[in-house]
C-alpha cells in the first residue's frame, strides 16, 4: 500500500479520474489542502456544504472527496462572511483538504452512473452517450444503459427505485403509463434532461435521472420516448460514493467514511392522500 498524504491520494484520484476527462466548463481536482499533510481518514460526499464539512471535522477527516465542485464560477473573495468563504476557512482551520471529481467521474468506467445502475440490478451496461475527446474509448461515457433481471411495469420499477436508492423527501416520480412493461433502462446520475434524445434513440423502455422538468418531459413522452423516472439529484449520485470509498480502502491504508447526510435541497414532500385535514 502507498503512504497516504494529500499528494499521494490526490495523484491516485487523478489517475482514476483524469482531470482531462472533465467537461471544459467543469472545475475538478484539489480545491484546497496541504500536499504533505498525512491522510488517515477520508469522508466521501456528494456536496461540500456546511453540514458535510461539520461531519468531516467531527470525524477528524483529513480529506473530503466531493462530487460537486465547491467553486464552478470564478469568485473575487473568499471572505468569511460569504457562504463558500466560510466553508474554505472552516476547512483550512480544521486541516481538512478538499478534492472534487465531477464530470471526470461521471464519464469514467466504472463511474457515477455504473453505481446507480448497479442499485437497480441492471446488467450488460454500456454508455448512454459514449465519451468523446480525451475520455473516449474503453466503455467510458455519460449515463449507462442496462437490462433488468426480469421485466417490470413502470409502477414496479418506480417502487424498486424508491426502495434501492437512498431515501429522500422528494422520493421517486415517474412519467408514462404505469403498466408499461420495462426491460431495458437508461440511467444518468444527476441532471439528465440533455440526454432525453439519446435515451429515445437507444430505444430503451425507461430512462431514470434527476432534475427533469414539465415541458421537456411532456414533449418527450408525446413524441413516443421512453418512460421517465425522476429521482432526487443527491440520491442518484450517492451510490457512487460507495464505489470510490471501496477503491480508496484498497489502495491506501486509510479509513473511509461515506456521508449519508442528505444534501438534496428538497426537504418536504406531501401528497394530498397523505394529508390529515383538521377542521
Ligand atoms: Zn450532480
Amino acid at each position: 500500500m502507498t503512504d497516504s498524504t494529500v499528494r499521494t491520494v490526490v495523484d491516485a484520484l487523478d489517475t482514476r479520474y483524469p482531470r482531462s476527462w472533465a467537461e471544459s466548463w467543469d472545475r475538478v481536482g484539489l480545491v484546497l489542502g496541504e500536499f504533505d499533510h498525512p491522510v488517515a481518514r477520508v469522508l466521501c460526499v456528494v456536496d461540500c456544504v456546511p453540514e458535510t464539512v461539520e461531519q468531516a471535522v467531527d470525524l477528524g477527516a483529513d480529506l473530503i472527496v466531493a462530487h460537486h465542485p465547491l467553486f464552478l464560477k470564478p469568485v473575487s473573495s473568499i471572505a468569511p462572511d460569504t457562504f463558500k468563504g466560510r466553508i474554505v476557512h472552516r476547512l483550512i482551520r480544521a486541516g481538512v483538504a478538499l478534492y472534487t471529481a465531477h464530470t471526470n467521474a461521471d464519464v469514467a468506467n466504472p463511474g457515477v452512473s455504473d453505481a446507480l445502475a448497479a442499485r437497480l440490478g441492471l446488467t450488460d451496461l454500456r454508455p448512454l452517450a459514449p465519451a468523446e475527446g480525451a475520455a473516449a474509448g474503453e466503455g467510458r461515457g455519460l449515463g449507462r444503459i442496462g437490462v433488468l433481471p426480469g421485466p417490470l411495469t413502470l409502477a414496479e420499477l418506480t417502487r424498486l427505485a424508491a426502495e434501492r436508492l437512498p431515501a429522500t423527501s422528494a422520493g421517486v416520480r415517474s412519467a408514462g403509463d404505469p403498466d408499461r412493461p420495462i426491460r431495458t433502462v437508461a440511467v444518468c446520475g444527476g441532471a439528465g434532461d440533455s440526454f432525453l434524445p439519446d435515451a429515445t434513440r437507444a430505444g430503451v423502455d425507461a430512462y431514470l435521472c434527476a432534475d427533469l422538468r414539465h415541458h421537456p418531459v411532456s414533449e418527450h413522452l408525446a413524441a413516443g420516448g421512453p418512460a421517465l423516472l425522476d429521482v432526487a439529484h443527491w440520491a442518484s449520485e450517492r451510490p457512487w460514493l460507495d464505489d470510490v470509498a471501496a477503491w480508496l480502502r484498497e489502495v491506501f491504508p486509510v479509513e473511509v467514511v461515506v456521508s449519508d447526510v442528505d444534501t438534496d435541497p428538497w426537504t418536504v414532500h406531501a401528497n394530498r392522500d397523505d394529508l390529515e385535514i383538521r377542521p
